[in-house]
Protein backbone atom coordinates (compact mmCIF):
# COMPACT_ATOMS: atom_id res chain seq x y z
CA UNK A 1 0.00 0.00 0.00
CA UNK A 2 1.32 3.40 -0.74
CA UNK A 3 1.12 6.69 1.35
CA UNK A 4 -1.57 9.19 0.07
CA UNK A 5 -0.97 12.72 0.09
CA UNK A 6 2.12 12.30 -1.60
CA UNK A 7 3.33 13.69 -5.17
CA UNK A 8 3.25 10.05 -6.16
CA UNK A 9 -0.51 9.45 -5.56
CA UNK A 10 -1.32 12.64 -7.35
CA UNK A 11 0.10 11.57 -10.52
CA UNK A 12 -1.84 8.04 -10.05
CA UNK A 13 -4.88 10.74 -9.73
CA UNK A 14 -3.57 12.17 -12.91
CA UNK A 15 -3.05 8.96 -14.55
CA UNK A 16 -6.59 7.71 -13.99
CA UNK A 17 -8.14 11.08 -15.16
CA UNK A 18 -6.15 11.27 -17.91
CA UNK A 19 -6.96 7.38 -19.43
CA UNK A 20 -10.82 8.10 -18.68
CA UNK A 21 -13.55 9.68 -20.30
CA UNK A 22 -14.05 12.60 -18.31
CA UNK A 23 -13.18 15.99 -19.96
CA UNK A 24 -11.50 18.10 -18.09
CA UNK A 25 -13.21 21.76 -16.77
CA UNK A 26 -11.55 24.35 -15.43
CA UNK A 27 -13.87 26.76 -13.41
CA UNK A 28 -13.97 29.61 -16.26
CA UNK A 29 -14.95 26.57 -18.74
CA UNK A 30 -17.92 25.34 -16.28
CA UNK A 31 -19.33 29.03 -16.06
CA UNK A 32 -19.13 29.66 -19.91
CA UNK A 33 -19.97 26.17 -21.04
CA UNK A 34 -23.64 26.21 -22.79
CA UNK A 35 -23.32 22.85 -22.75
CA UNK A 36 -21.51 20.76 -20.75
CA UNK A 37 -20.02 17.21 -21.38
CA UNK A 38 -21.62 14.18 -19.65
CA UNK A 39 -18.87 13.03 -17.60
CA UNK A 40 -16.48 15.97 -16.70
CA UNK A 41 -14.16 16.84 -13.44
CA UNK A 42 -13.55 20.12 -12.58
CA UNK A 43 -9.92 20.55 -10.88
CA UNK A 44 -9.25 23.49 -8.52
CA UNK A 45 -6.24 24.57 -6.66
CA UNK A 46 -6.13 26.98 -4.18
CA UNK A 47 -2.74 28.46 -3.42
CA UNK A 48 -3.11 29.22 0.35
CA UNK A 49 0.97 28.96 1.13
CA UNK A 50 3.58 28.75 -1.00
CA UNK A 51 3.41 29.49 -4.66
CA UNK A 52 6.67 27.79 -5.95
CA UNK A 53 5.35 24.29 -4.58
CA UNK A 54 2.57 24.54 -7.39
CA UNK A 55 4.86 24.14 -10.05
CA UNK A 56 5.64 20.79 -10.42
CA UNK A 57 2.30 19.60 -10.38
CA UNK A 58 1.11 21.79 -12.79
CA UNK A 59 3.72 20.87 -14.87
CA UNK A 60 2.42 17.27 -14.14
CA UNK A 61 -0.98 18.30 -15.32
CA UNK A 62 -0.03 19.81 -18.04
CA UNK A 63 2.45 16.66 -19.37
CA UNK A 64 -0.95 14.71 -19.26
CA UNK A 65 -2.98 17.19 -21.23
CA UNK A 66 -4.82 18.48 -18.01
CA UNK A 67 -5.46 21.63 -17.67
CA UNK A 68 -7.24 23.20 -14.03
CA UNK A 69 -7.81 26.36 -12.01
CA UNK A 70 -5.31 27.94 -9.57
CA UNK A 71 -6.34 30.51 -7.19
CA UNK A 72 -3.46 32.68 -5.92
CA UNK A 73 -3.88 34.67 -2.18
CA UNK A 74 -2.88 38.67 -3.15
CA UNK A 75 -0.34 38.56 -0.34
CA UNK A 76 2.91 39.44 -0.12
CA UNK A 77 4.55 35.68 0.05
CA UNK A 78 2.07 33.84 -2.07
CA UNK A 79 1.53 37.08 -5.26
CA UNK A 80 4.53 35.76 -7.27
CA UNK A 81 4.20 37.07 -10.35
CA UNK A 82 7.34 34.69 -12.13
CA UNK A 83 5.71 31.89 -10.54
CA UNK A 84 1.78 32.80 -11.53
CA UNK A 85 3.05 33.89 -15.51
CA UNK A 86 4.95 30.20 -15.46
CA UNK A 87 1.46 28.37 -14.73
CA UNK A 88 -0.30 30.41 -16.63
CA UNK A 89 1.75 29.25 -19.58
CA UNK A 90 1.34 25.51 -19.00
CA UNK A 91 -2.07 26.90 -19.64
CA UNK A 92 -3.92 26.68 -16.56
CA UNK A 93 -6.41 29.30 -15.61
CA UNK A 94 -5.33 31.74 -12.80
CA UNK A 95 -7.95 33.24 -10.48
CA UNK A 96 -8.14 35.22 -7.54
CA UNK A 97 -8.23 33.45 -4.02
CA UNK A 98 -10.23 36.93 -1.75
CA UNK A 99 -9.85 36.90 1.45
CA UNK A 100 -11.12 40.86 1.41
CA UNK A 101 -13.00 40.60 4.35
CA UNK A 102 -10.98 39.58 6.52
CA UNK A 103 -8.18 41.86 5.62
CA UNK A 104 -10.24 44.50 6.15
CA UNK A 105 -11.92 42.84 9.39
CA UNK A 106 -15.32 43.35 8.42
CA UNK A 107 -15.73 46.81 7.18
CA UNK A 108 -17.53 46.21 3.73
CA UNK A 109 -16.54 49.60 2.07
CA UNK A 110 -12.45 48.80 2.85
CA UNK A 111 -13.22 45.14 1.66
CA UNK A 112 -14.75 46.54 -1.66
CA UNK A 113 -11.87 48.53 -2.96
CA UNK A 114 -10.15 46.13 -1.67
CA UNK A 115 -11.07 43.59 -3.92
CA UNK A 116 -11.43 45.74 -7.29
CA UNK A 117 -7.99 46.86 -6.80
CA UNK A 118 -6.83 42.91 -6.15
CA UNK A 119 -8.72 41.65 -9.16
CA UNK A 120 -7.65 44.73 -11.47
CA UNK A 121 -4.28 43.21 -10.72
CA UNK A 122 -5.26 39.69 -11.86
CA UNK A 123 -6.84 40.99 -14.44
CA UNK A 124 -4.19 42.80 -15.71
CA UNK A 125 -1.74 40.31 -15.75
CA UNK A 126 -3.70 36.70 -16.53
CA UNK A 127 -7.42 38.30 -17.98
CA UNK A 128 -8.41 36.48 -14.72
CA UNK A 129 -12.28 36.12 -14.88
CA UNK A 130 -13.06 34.19 -12.04
CA UNK A 131 -12.49 34.05 -8.29
CA UNK A 132 -12.70 32.13 -4.91
CA UNK A 133 -12.83 32.50 -1.23
CA UNK A 134 -10.33 32.58 0.87
CA UNK A 135 -11.80 30.00 3.98
CA UNK A 136 -8.99 29.59 6.50
CA UNK A 137 -8.12 32.81 7.14
CA UNK A 138 -6.20 33.84 9.94
CA UNK A 139 -5.86 37.18 11.64
CA UNK A 140 -3.31 38.93 13.50
CA UNK A 141 -1.36 37.90 9.78
CA UNK A 142 -1.08 34.20 12.10
CA UNK A 143 -0.80 30.89 10.04
CA UNK A 144 -1.71 27.68 11.66
CA UNK A 145 -0.80 25.76 8.93
CA UNK A 146 2.47 23.99 9.79
CA UNK A 147 3.72 23.10 12.94
CA UNK A 148 5.56 26.19 13.16
CA UNK A 149 2.59 28.14 12.74
CA UNK A 150 0.76 26.08 15.18
CA UNK A 151 3.02 26.70 17.48
CA UNK A 152 2.83 30.13 17.69
CA UNK A 153 -0.66 29.61 17.79
CA UNK A 154 -0.97 28.05 20.96
CA UNK A 155 -0.81 30.89 23.46
CA UNK A 156 -3.16 32.64 21.60
CA UNK A 157 -5.65 29.49 21.41
CA UNK A 158 -5.26 29.30 25.69
CA UNK A 159 -5.78 33.02 26.08
CA UNK A 160 -9.14 32.77 23.92
CA UNK A 161 -8.09 35.45 21.79
CA UNK A 162 -9.58 35.67 18.08
CA UNK A 163 -7.61 33.47 15.82
CA UNK A 164 -9.96 31.95 12.68
CA UNK A 165 -11.10 35.12 11.20
CA UNK A 166 -15.09 35.46 11.84
CA UNK A 167 -15.55 36.93 8.25
CA UNK A 168 -17.09 34.80 5.62
CA UNK A 169 -15.18 36.17 2.17
CA UNK A 170 -18.07 34.69 0.46
CA UNK A 171 -20.64 36.33 1.69
CA UNK A 172 -19.59 39.51 -0.67
CA UNK A 173 -22.28 37.83 -3.40
CA UNK A 174 -25.24 38.13 -1.22
CA UNK A 175 -25.03 42.12 -2.01
CA UNK A 176 -22.66 42.74 -5.13
CA UNK A 177 -22.93 41.21 -8.94
CA UNK A 178 -19.71 39.87 -10.68
CA UNK A 179 -20.14 42.25 -13.50
CA UNK A 180 -19.70 44.92 -11.48
CA UNK A 181 -15.83 43.57 -10.94
CA UNK A 182 -15.60 42.29 -14.43
CA UNK A 183 -15.86 38.71 -13.78
CA UNK A 184 -17.98 36.06 -14.26
CA UNK A 185 -17.95 34.07 -11.50
CA UNK A 186 -17.30 32.10 -8.22
CA UNK A 187 -15.64 28.66 -7.65
CA UNK A 188 -18.56 28.18 -4.71
CA UNK A 189 -21.66 30.73 -5.86
CA UNK A 190 -21.37 29.99 -9.39
CA UNK A 191 -22.26 26.02 -9.27
CA UNK A 192 -25.53 23.88 -8.44
CA UNK A 193 -23.60 20.80 -6.79
CA UNK A 194 -26.93 19.00 -6.32
CA UNK A 195 -25.46 16.95 -8.91
CA UNK A 196 -21.78 16.73 -8.44
CA UNK A 197 -19.74 15.16 -6.19
CA UNK A 198 -17.48 17.18 -4.53
CA UNK A 199 -14.50 16.36 -2.61
CA UNK A 200 -11.96 18.41 -1.21
CA UNK A 201 -8.69 17.49 0.57
CA UNK A 202 -8.83 20.22 3.13
CA UNK A 203 -7.01 19.49 6.32
CA UNK A 204 -5.42 16.96 4.44
CA UNK A 205 -8.60 14.74 4.01
CA UNK A 206 -11.34 13.93 1.97
CA UNK A 207 -13.51 12.92 4.96
CA UNK A 208 -16.34 15.94 5.00
CA UNK A 209 -16.40 15.51 8.69
CA UNK A 210 -13.58 17.37 8.98
CA UNK A 211 -14.72 20.62 7.17
CA UNK A 212 -16.14 23.49 8.42
CA UNK A 213 -16.79 26.17 6.00
CA UNK A 214 -15.56 23.79 3.02
CA UNK A 215 -18.90 21.94 2.71
CA UNK A 216 -21.26 22.48 -0.11
CA UNK A 217 -25.11 20.57 -0.90
CA UNK A 218 -24.52 17.78 -2.95
CA UNK A 219 -26.62 14.71 -3.31
CA UNK A 220 -23.89 12.58 -4.47
CA UNK A 221 -21.82 12.50 -1.81
CA UNK A 222 -23.68 11.20 0.54
CA UNK A 223 -23.62 7.81 -1.30
CA UNK A 224 -19.66 8.44 -1.84
CA UNK A 225 -18.31 8.99 1.35
CA UNK A 226 -14.73 9.02 0.21
CA UNK A 227 -11.72 8.75 2.65
CA UNK A 228 -8.86 7.95 0.61
CA UNK A 229 -7.54 9.29 -2.91
CA UNK A 230 -7.16 5.45 -3.98
CA UNK A 231 -10.96 5.57 -3.52
CA UNK A 232 -11.27 8.70 -6.43
CA UNK A 233 -8.99 6.66 -8.78
CA UNK A 234 -11.62 3.52 -8.09
CA UNK A 235 -14.90 6.26 -9.19
CA UNK A 236 -12.97 7.82 -11.91
CA UNK A 237 -12.11 4.42 -13.68
CA UNK A 238 -15.34 2.84 -12.95
CA UNK A 239 -16.94 6.15 -13.90
CA UNK A 240 -19.79 5.82 -11.78
CA UNK A 241 -20.00 9.25 -11.34
CA UNK A 242 -20.99 11.43 -14.29
CA UNK A 243 -19.51 15.22 -12.13
CA UNK A 244 -16.90 15.32 -10.01
CA UNK A 245 -14.99 18.75 -8.38
CA UNK A 246 -11.88 18.18 -6.82
CA UNK A 247 -10.64 20.89 -4.49
CA UNK A 248 -6.61 20.13 -4.32
CA UNK A 249 -4.36 22.00 -1.84
CA UNK A 250 -0.95 20.70 -3.02
CA UNK A 251 0.51 22.02 0.07
CA UNK A 252 -0.85 18.88 1.47
CA UNK A 253 1.07 16.82 -0.84
CA UNK A 254 4.66 16.00 0.12
CA UNK A 255 7.45 14.12 -1.87
CA UNK A 256 9.07 12.79 1.00
CA UNK A 257 8.46 10.77 4.22
CA UNK A 258 9.81 13.69 6.41
CA UNK A 259 7.91 16.41 4.90
CA UNK A 260 4.72 14.09 5.13
CA UNK A 261 5.07 13.24 8.42
CA UNK A 262 5.58 16.79 9.54
CA UNK A 263 2.46 17.97 7.93
CA UNK A 264 0.36 15.15 8.94
CA UNK A 265 0.90 15.73 12.76
CA UNK A 266 0.36 19.49 12.17
CA UNK A 267 -3.19 18.61 10.71
CA UNK A 268 -3.82 16.54 13.44
CA UNK A 269 -3.65 19.31 15.85
CA UNK A 270 -4.98 21.75 13.53
CA UNK A 271 -7.98 19.64 13.29
CA UNK A 272 -8.07 19.02 17.08
CA UNK A 273 -8.04 22.81 17.81
CA UNK A 274 -11.04 23.75 15.07
CA UNK A 275 -12.76 20.65 17.31
CA UNK A 276 -12.22 22.98 20.40
CA UNK A 277 -12.92 25.84 19.24
CA UNK A 278 -15.92 24.73 17.16
CA UNK A 279 -17.43 22.32 19.02
CA UNK A 280 -16.98 19.65 15.84
CA UNK A 281 -18.32 16.30 16.87
CA UNK A 282 -15.16 14.57 15.26
CA UNK A 283 -11.74 15.13 14.56
ZN1 LIG B 1 -7.48 29.32 0.62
Amino acid sequence: MSLDFTLAKYREIVDAIAGSEYKVLTIKDYILSSRLPEKYIIIRHDVDLDPHYQVRFAELEHQSGIHTSYYFRYVEKIFKKDVIDKVCSLGHEIGYHYEVFTKARGDEKAAMEMFRDEIAVFKKHWDTVTVCPHGGSFVDHTDGYDLKGIIRLIPKMLSKKSVFSKWVNFDIWEKYRFDEFGIIGDSYKSFDFSNILYLSDTGRSWDIRFKRLDKVNSNVNPHFPVRKSDEIIEIIRSGKVNKIYLLVHFEQWKDNFTDWLSWYAAQIIRRTGKKILFGMKKV
